[in-house]
């Protein structure tokens, strides 16, 4: 139906009117649209069969004609149709007179969330009538035709923003979903922030928009990636976890200043701030050095920032690793809070306390103490149990728990056997007051810094629920993170290394001759940007020499270097000195609407466990199908060799 309306509607525009209505640019104020972050928009009616949006009409507007379309938000006492579309809603009245009896019936045998397209006369609603909470609230549209587009059945659930559904039947009706104010919001602030970013590049700084493959081949030395079967047997492309080695390829290949809006994939779990499909802003450019990338990407986010989040100040601070692991006990320090770690070893050996001394026996151990201020005020026993449970579950350590109470004595087991005057210097230290928590813990250095980083997020999470505010979520704290060790040692082998960002960083020039003797000892010319605790980029100036290169695959990392053989020929094949770096989108533009998840700003997400659950995706592949890709399956008991039971068919579904 709406296909037919708009080939009638084309062709009976004349040519002159379509080109009117595309220069008939209209501005809208903010207030105009309730899901606008941006302050104006243009030609949102041009060639459709709507006069204005329902979020547009005002005053200004009273006594004109006007087409709206849309959908049903609700029908009040057969009186007034509430019509609603991206940009707001408006109140539609009814008419009584008998001569619009079959218009009347009309509007009031429509469901909610039926779409529809009025046309009417704009009216000033009567005195008293206004409605302050609606942005058209001033007026009302007097109805004069209606033509119903579709009717809608009874849906799962109700459009309305304060009722709750939970996740999963939101994915399976994410087209629902996103028709509410938020998701609406999101993805229009979202779409507004890569134009500008796209803007940027591309004008400001001559970089150039490449489309790089998804059917690739497998990457060494970096996150688990997805496998495509092909009908070759036993050869499987892999997805791309990121363009990377395609936009140094780019660099080679002499495009100089490189940029995509990227897709990529990693078969990792989902979480809040993860999920298998993800897009990064990737960026590359040619004869640049660190601080050549880190001030275009302050001066990209600075420009493309909406307006109404405040502006943000560049350049952003930086930090080293060193000092982000010592103050904060993370990679990714969250800026907007104090609490930092703060190391009393010497303090409590001379306590002489042989729990502690033992603890601290051998190199590379440490007695660190964090201060939560009024944590003995307002955390529950439960809450002081749940940290210990976390350190012994995760880190498998003991945490001592000391409360400072009203009067400046400590209350904690620790309290016998501290002397006054290690009990004054343990306050003057940490700066403990009263109704302040000290958590202590002693051991293997890089095992209780992250347990002290980790508990320290925690209690900011315990102390927001005690009502305390300690992150602000309006405030944006980005900071870089720099001078990371090119490797670390690999967590289920401490033997082996492996890249601490990926196996293509360079390392920072005055450690090259240490990349041949002592790899451990080296650090890399590799950056994050963090911003409120999350890594949002992350990025390094590469190795552009060959042998470097295979060095590093070769010998420090023990990869197989033929995997990248395509890689070290272009190194050695003229490549310039290059870098860049990639920002995750989904998390970045997450952080700028305080969504939960990533997946409240991405269309269409996968659930926790990675399945589309609208579409039922990955769904069942049958033998036969298989059989081109040369693949046998171990079905598992109760999958009926195919057939998906997990997926409701069509039938009954209309
Ligand atoms: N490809 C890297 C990543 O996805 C970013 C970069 O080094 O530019 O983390």
């Amino acid at each position: 139906m709406a296909t037919t309306c708009r080939f009638v509607l084309l062709r009976t525009l004349g040519a002159h009117r379509v080109a009117s209505q595309l220069w008939n640019v209209r501005h809208m104020s903010c207030s105009d649209n309730v899901y606008l972050s941006q302050p104006t928009i243009t030609g949102s009616s041009s060639l459709s069969f709507r006069s204005h949006t329902c979020g547009q009409l005002r005053r200004q507007h009273v006594g004109e004609k006007v087409t709206l379309c849309g959908w049903v938000q609700y029908l009040r006492q057969d009186l007034f149709v509430i019509l609603r579309d991206f940009s707001g809603s408006t109140q539609v009245l009814i008419p009584q007179e008998e001569s619009a009896r079959h218009l009347k019936g009309v509007l009031c045998s429509l469901t909610a969330e039926s779409v529809i397209k009025v046309a009417g006369i704009v009216r000033q609603r009567p005195p008293g009538q206004e409605n302050k909470g609606m942005p058209t609230g001033d007026i009302e549209v007097l109805a004069e035709d209606v033509d119903v587009y579709n009717t809608c059945r009874k849906l799962p659930f109700e459009l309305k923003d304060f009722v709750k559904k939970s996740e999963s039947l939101r994915l399976r009706f994410r087209y629902l979903d996103l028709r509410s104010s938020n998701l609406q919001k999101n993805l229009r602030l979202r779409s507004q922030l890569v134009m500008k970013m796209r803007e940027y590049l591309c004008y400001m700084h001559g970089f150039v928009d490449v489309e790089t493959p998804t059917l690739f081949k497998r990457t060494p030395g970096g996150a688990k990636e997805f496998v495509v079967p092909s009908r070759e047997p036993a050869r499987f492309y892999s997805l791309p976890q990121s363009p990377q080695q395609f936009k140094q390829l780019l660099m080679v290949a002499g495009i100089d200043r490189y940029f995509q809006v990227a897709r990529c994939y990693r078969d990792e779990g989902s979480k809040p701030d993860r999920q298998p499909e993800f897009t990064q802003l990737d960026i590359e450019m040619s004869f640049v050095e660190q601080a050549g990338i880190t001030s275009l990407v302050e001066a990209l986010l600075q420009y493309s920032w909406p307006a109404d989040k405040g502006g943000i100040t560049i350049p952003f601070p930086t930090m080293t690793y060193q000092e982000a692991m010592r103050d904060y006990g993370v990679d990714k320090p969250d800026t907007r809070f104090g609490m930092k770690l703060m190391d009393i070893t010497d303090l409590f050996l001379s306590a002489d306390i042989s729990f502690f001394k033992s603890a601290v026996s051998q190199p590379g151990s440490s007695i660190l103490a964090m201060c939560v201020p009024s944590g003995a005020e307002v955390f529950t026993a439960k809450d002081l149990e749940g940290l210990k449970q976390v350190s012994k579950t995760h880190f498998h350590q003991e945490v001592s728990v000391v409360l400072v109470r009203a009067d400046g004595t400590l209350k904690s087991p620790l309290k016998k056997l501290l002397a006054d005057s290690i009990t004054d210097a343990l306050l003057k230290k940490t700066r403990a007051q009263p109704g302040d928590l000290l958590l202590i813990a002693a051991g293997p250095t890089d095992i209780v810094r992250p347990l002290l980083g980790s508990l320290r997020l925690r209690c900011a999470d315990l102390l927001e629920s005690h009502g305390s505010s300690v992150r602000d979520p309006s405030s944006f704290h980005f900071l870089w993170v720099v001078d990371f060790p090119l490797f670390l040692p690999k967590e289920d082998d401490p033997e082996q290394l492996e890249s601490a960002h990926h196996p293509f960083t360079a390392p920072v020039p005055e450690d090259t001759a240490l990349l041949y003797t002592h790899p451990q000892q080296v650090r890399g010319q590799h950056y994050d940007l963090v911003l409120n605790g999350c890594e949002i980029g992350g990025g390094s100036i590469r190795i552009h020499n060959a042998s470097m290169q295979l060095h590093v695959l070769k010998n420090i990392l023990k990869e197989d270097p033929t995997l990248l053989a395509h890689l070290l020929e272009a190194l050695d094949s003229g490549a310039p000195p290059h870098g860049g770096i990639a920002l995750g989108l989904d998390r970045l533009v997450s952080i700028l609407v305080g969504a939960f998840s990533i997946r409240d700003v991405i269309a269409f997400p996968k659930s926790f466990r990675g399945r589309d659950l609208m579409s039922c995706a990955p769904h069942l592949v049958s033998e036969e199908e298989l059989k081109s890709y040369h693949i046998s399956v171990n079905w598992p008991a109760d999958s009926r060799g195919g057939q998906d039971d997990q997926c409701g068919d069509l039938e009954g579904r209309f």
